[in-house]
């Protein structure tokens, strides 16, 4: 880090956490590059649904519920912040009902922060906006490996004759070279498909697929393991799809499948991927209108709390993460 200004939580033993204005995990709200390690990104962006569309507010809700979250990490044994410096960044100001131009705005507002080495952790918005962060990291980093936790598999070639869609962002990825399938992984795959093809046709791209029904059968650290050798060395982007969770823990997003994971599983098989080099995370698809009791919020403000805590014990055991 250049400087000496370092970004934490605000202390929620000195002043409460219901205090001041809602940003995660009480982070400085600072549009800066200097000094930080990783940013929290809102994309609310929420019209390329197919289904239930809301998940522009998703941002804003996640932040309500994470304040609530204290820096020590007990299962990873780490304080982030004695590692990391981090901001929350605000919102990029996308494009309602008009993708092709939020893909370019999402672009545009990630390459100076992806250029200076930051990790980005950012909050959807539906699962579309993924396909504009991977083109700003692709551009930093050449093709990533994927790590794909989702009900869905994302990779169907067209909605409604249209090519931009929260059910096709990475079909284009792949097309555009954005990512290396043969280190890709997609993991909780279940409910119905269209045909037998849809899972196929994943496979034909390239990617590993591991259904919800081989999770349950294989267990949370075969599964863990089987992700870590299919990433091995690259350098990898996280994508969290909250309706890999079952809709019992996660009610509030607009696609639900059903025979999903619990929030402990869901963490537990997200820890299970410490060790992996990732330069990038997002959450997407939470929908706070069906959410009456904040509780898909709250795990997707956990589910950023565990990103953030390996980043740091990645950062502890590698000397050159973080400076690239
Ligand atoms: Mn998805
Ligand atoms: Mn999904």
């Amino acid at each position: 880090m250049k400087g000496n200004k370092k970004y934490y939580p605000a202390d929620s033993l000195k002043s409460p956490r219901f205090c001041d204005v809602r940003t995660f995990m009480r982070l400085p709200n600072v549009k800066t590059t200097e000094d930080v390690d990783f940013a929290v990104i809102g994309i609310p962006f929420d019209t390329a649904c197919s289904f239930r569309t809301g998940s522009r507010f998703g941002p804003a809700a996640i932040r309500d519920m994470s304040v609530t979250i204290r820096p020590y990490n007990i299962n990873l044994g780490i304080n982030a912040f004695d590692y990391l410096s981090g901001v929350d960044y605000g919102d990029i100001p996308v494009i309602p009902g008009y993708i092709e131009d939020t893909y370019e705005q999402i672009e545009n507002e990630l390459k100076p922060i992806l250029d200076a080495g930051i990790i980005s952790i950012c909050l959807g918005g539906d699962h579309s906006i993924t396909l504009g962060e991977l083109r700003a990291i692709a551009k930093k980093y050449g093709p990533v490996a994927l790590v794909h936790f989702d009900s869905h598999l994302d990779t169907i070639d067209s909605y409604f004759g249209k090519k931009y869609n929260h059910g096709t962002p990475f079909k284009r990825a792949w097309e555009e070279g954005l990512i290396d399938t043969s280190h890709s992984i997609q993991v909780g795959i279940r409910g119905n498909l269209y045909s037998p093809d849809d899972i196929n046709d994943s496979v034909d791209l390239g990617f590993k697929v591991i259904t919800a029904n081989e999770v349950h059968k294989l267990g949370i650290e075969e599964v863990g393991r089987q992700i870590r050798e299919r990433v091995g060395d690259k350098l990898a982007f996280f994508t969290f799809d909250i309706d890999f969770v079952d809709p019992a823990y996660a009610p509030g997003t607009g696609t639900i499948e059903v025979g999903g994971f619990t929030s402990y599983e869901t963490l537990a098989l997200i820890r299970e991927t410490k060790g992996i080099q990732f330069i990038g995370f997002d959450i997407v698809e939470v929908l706070p209108a069906f959410d009456p009791n904040q509780i898909t919020a709250f795990l997707a403000a956990n589910v950023a709390f565990e990103f953030i805590s390996m980043i740091a014990l990645h950062k502890s055991k590698n000397a050159s993460y973080l400076k690239r």
